[in-house]
């Protein structure tokens, strides 16, 4: 027998949950719909490093930042250069997540009990004018618990209203199709996979042992991006970033397949800026890995020296944490997928997180005698030095020869010579002498340190590389890593989905990385940072609300 709801939401991922979470509050009865086990539940923002992206928040103001709606409306747009017909409702959407952000975002959320680690992270800096691209002011806070932490309250509520009998899970059941009845989505059908206890995030069993068939008024696509599938990566990659990488590594679980968006794309669904993506050239091959091609993003201070593949150092302003997608296409117009930074130890230890929950068991336990010792001890924390310790992407060496040798050896196309990369740091040494220099990165480096925050945790005390007393040099070989989807679903502010002929098809909502995290593209080409996770809070809960509402 076909079982009948009120609302179906697929994929319980974090969209998903708060959608769910909503309508259950709301008093309507509903599935989520998981391809994987329950053990998977929230996603991929159970492996986030839990940023959010808030706007004048007390934890800025306590740091002495001043930002408002303006301002980071102003580095939204600038970051986002929206520049399409498409853009109409992403643009609607930016501004109405931005409302969100400086306005009830963080009360909302702390209402749940959720917290968030006092210093504000300053992500995506920019470097170019007022309205170019970046955050003025640091605006990343970072989920005390990071990403547990902010699936907890949502999966708490979930549990809450499985057991009053409104909300159910069906996990392990793939949707295949969506159900249509004279253009009007009933409802979805799909195989049920066999059962695997498989662990959180590893690959699990796709064998088949059942079908179904589930109806309700209205369905909520919440099935996340494609960062996991490097083939529908490459055959999204725009024009403008040349050829698509060689060689990536992967941000995300392999769940994140993108299969439910060529389903829903199927089904009529308008698929918008496909071509614009969210991926990462900081990239480094987990040693422990969970997922397949299982990379890690390291998430730098403004210290490290850049270098492209041959040697040459990156330009101005596209220093570390400045400018993703100016960094990746750059990158990319080397002829070569990879890059390299140059450091010290001294830098290591203040200037390199990792993203990502498991890289940071002091803030994913809410340690706080563990992460005090972030600022006070000798080396980085113990993630990292791990890395350095047994990852294939890093090299120790106390001198430079060393260093450049081991290098070539590592990347094996014998690109890089000594006497060049020298002449590029020994010069850029000379610069540290003065507190005010031409040197665009080291200018940087002393703006950054001005912010507490920065001072305290984020950079290290301006120092030559090239001194043996804070070495030994470290290089670091990094990968291109796939991770968000911009591009998705066209959405009004309801979350309902827009067909191709440009009409609302009726019961079809989406939310979350596969709406572009609203309206089809809200973050347009860039990202402020902490706004994926937020995403899906407010695509979420909008989503949840309005299929709810429309539920007689
Ligand atoms: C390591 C890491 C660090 C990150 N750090 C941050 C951060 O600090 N700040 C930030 O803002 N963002 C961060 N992100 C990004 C953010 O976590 C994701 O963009 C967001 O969680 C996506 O949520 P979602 O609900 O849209 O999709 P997902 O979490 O991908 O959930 C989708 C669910 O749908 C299911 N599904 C898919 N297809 C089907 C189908 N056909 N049938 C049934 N089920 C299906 C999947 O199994 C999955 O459970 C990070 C991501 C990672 C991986």
């Amino acid at each position: 027998m076909t079982e009948v709801t009120d609302v179906i939401v697929v994929g319980g991922g974090l969209a998903g949950l708060v959608a769910a979470t909503e309508i259950a509050d709301a008093g309507k009865r509903v599935i989520v719909v998981d391809q994987e086990g329950e053990q998977s539940l929230g996603g991929q923002a159970f492996w986030s490093f839990g940023g959010l992206f808030l706007v004048d928040s007390p934890e800025q103001r306590r740091l002495g930042i001043k930002d408002s709606y303006d301002l980071a409306l102003q580095d939204w747009m600038g970051t986002a250069g929206f520049d399409r017909d498409d853009d109409h409702w992403p643009k609607r959407w930016a501004k109405a997540y931005v409302g969100f952000a400086a306005g009830e975002k963080r009360d909302w959320l702390r209402a749940m009990g959720h917290r968030i680690f006092p210093v504000v992270g300053w992500a995506e800096r920019g470097g170019y004018d007022a309205m170019g691209h970046g955050n003025s002011v640091p605006r990343f806070h970072v989920t005390w618990g990071t990403g547990p932490g902010i699936v907890e309250p949502f999966e708490r509520r979930a549990r809450e209203a499985q057991k009053n009998g409104q909300l159910t899970f069906r996990f392990r059941h793939r949707v295949d199709t969506l159900v249509i009845t004279n253009g009007a989505v009933e409802g979805v059908s799909g195989s049920v996979l066999e059962p695997d206890s498989v662990e959180r995030g590893k690959s699990s069993s796709r064998k088949v042992i059942g079908d179904f068939t589930l109806r309700a008024q209205a369905v909520i696509v919440a099935s996340g991006g494609i960062g996991g599938n490097h083939d529908m990566v490459r055959q999204n990659w725009p024009k403008r970033l040349g050829e698509p990488p060689k060689f990536m590594i992967s941000g995300v679980p392999e769940h994140v397949d993108g299969r439910m968006i060529g389903i829903t794309e199927a089904a009529g669904a308008r698929l918008i800026n496909r071509d614009r993506m969210w991926h990462y050239v900081e990239g480094i091959r987990n040693w422990n890995p969970i997922w397949p091609r299982h990379g890690i993003r390291i998430l730098p201070g403004p210290s490290s020296m850049w270098f492209d593949a041959t040697g040459k150092r990156l330009p101005a302003p596209l220093f570390p944490g400045s400018d993703t997608l100016g960094q990746l296409h750059y990158i990319m117009s080397t002829g070569y997928d990879y890059s390299w930074f140059i450091l010290t130890q001294s830098i290591i230890k203040k200037e390199f997180a990792l993203s990502g929950s498991e890289q940071n068991p002091d803030l994913t336990g809410k340690s706080w005698r563990m992460t005090i010792k972030r600022a006070t001890n000798k080396g980085a924390p113990a993630p990292v030095e791990a890395f350095k310790k047994n990852g294939a992407d890093f090299i120790v060496r106390d001198n430079l020869a060393d260093l450049v040798s081991a290098m070539n050896a590592l990347s094996g196309d014998n690109l890089l010579q000594h006497d060049h990369i020298m002449t590029q740091i020994e010069a850029r040494d000379r610069e540290m002498s003065n507190p005010y220099v031409k040197d665009a990165q080291v200018m940087n480096i002393h703006n950054a340190r001005r912010y507490i925050g920065d001072k305290l945790i984020r950079t290290a005390k301006p120092h030559r590389i090239l001194d043996p007393a804070y070495g030994p040099l470290i290089a670091v070989k990094l990968n291109i890593l796939t991770r968000k989807t911009l591009g998705g679903f066209e959405t009004d502010l309801d979350s309902r989905v827009f067909g191709t002929g440009g009409e609302i098809i009726r019961g079809l909502y989406a939310a979350g990385e596969a709406a572009g995290f609203g309206g089809g593209g809200m973050h347009g080409y860039r990202s402020l940072e902490g706004t994926f996770l937020g995403g899906c809070l407010f695509s979420g809960r909008n989503a949840g609300r309005a299929a709810a509402k429309a539920a007689s």
